[in-house]
C-alpha cells in the first residue's frame, strides 16, 4: 500500500510540471473532433435524499466531464417525468441510478462506491449505479464534502461508460482506489479526468452519435491495466 501511494505522489508531481511533449500533446488533444451534441443522462433518483445535495453533485459531476469537452444534460427521471423518461434509451443517452446501500458507520474497510454495466465484447456501457449511502460514510470518514464527493463519482461511472471499460487508469478521477488521504489532501490531479481519458471520452461520444473518428484522433490512446469490475473503493 505504500508503494502505492508514493507511486500515485510521484504522478501527481509530475503532471504539476508538464515537458514540453505534454505541452505539445495538449494542443494536439484540442484539435480532437468535438461531440455536436450535449450527453443526456437520465438520472433515477431512488432517495429521499436533500434535493439541494444532489443538484450541487450533479453540477459537480457536470463540470468535471465538461473539463473533457463534454457537456452534459441531467434529465430528472422521478414519478414527473414519465412522458420522457420511460420511452426507450437512445444511444446518445446513458441512465444514472443513485440508490441506497447501508453500511456501518463504523467500518473501515474497502466498499464500492458505483459500477457500471458494460457490455463485454463491444466496449458499450449505458447504466451507471452510485450507491450514496456508501459516498456519505466515506465522506463522513474524510471530512470530505458529500455533494463534491458523489460529484466525482458520478463523474468517474459517467467516464466508464463513455470510455466503454471497466478498466481503470493509475491517476486522475478513473485510477480504482481512493483513499481517505487522497480525499484529505484534494489534490485536484486526483479529482480530474486525464488528458488521455477525455480523448477516449470523446470518442466514445463520437460513436454512439454515429460521426466518424479517424484513427489519427486516438494518437494517444492509453494502455490500461486490466482489472475486472469497478473495484474503485476506499481503505
Ligand atoms: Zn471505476
Amino acid at each position: 500500500m505504500r508503494y502505492w501511494l508514493l507511486w500515485v505522489m510521484l504522478a501527481a508531481s509530475l503532471s504539476a510540471w508538464p515537458s514540453a511533449a505534454d505541452a505539445d500533446r495538449d494542443s494536439r488533444i484540442t484539435t480532437v473532433a468535438l461531440p455536436q451534441a450535449p450527453l443526456v443522462v437520465r438520472v433515477y433518483d431512488a432517495g429521499p435524499r436533500p434535493p439541494s445535495m444532489v443538484q450541487r453533485a450533479l453540477r459537480e459531476a457536470a463540470q468535471i466531464v465538461r473539463e473533457g469537452s463534454i457537456e452534459v444534460i441531467w434529465e430528472p427521471c422521478a414519478r414527473s417525468n414519465p412522458a420522457r423518461c420511460d420511452r426507450p434509451l437512445p444511444s446518445t443517452e446513458l441512465a444514472l441510478r443513485l440508490v441506497s446501500m447501508p453500511v456501518n458507520a463504523s467500518y473501515r474497510g474497502t466498499l464500492p462506491l458505483g459500477n457500471s454495466l458494460i457490455a463485454p465484447g463491444v466496449q458499450h456501457g449505458t447504466l451507471a449505479t452510485v450507491y450514496v449511502d456508501r459516498v456519505e460514510w466515506l465522506a463522513a470518514q474524510s471530512g470530505a464534502d458529500i455533494a463534491v464527493l458523489l460529484g466525482r463519482t458520478v463523474a468517474h461511472e459517467i467516464g466508464h461508460l463513455l470510455i466503454g471499460t471497466n478498466h481503470h487508469a493509475t491517476g486522475g478521477l478513473m485510477r480504482a482506489r481512493w483513499s481517505r488521504e487522497e480525499l484529505q489532501r484534494n489534490n485536484p490531479a486526483d479529482w480530474r479526468f486525464t488528458a488521455d481519458d477525455g480523448v477516449e471520452m470523446r470518442r466514445g461520444m463520437l460513436a454512439r452519435s454515429g460521426q466518424d473518428t479517424p484513427d489519427a484522433l486516438v494518437w494517444n490512446r492509453p494502455s490500461r491495466p486490466t482489472r475486472d469490475g469497478d473495484e474503485r473503493a476506499a481503505y
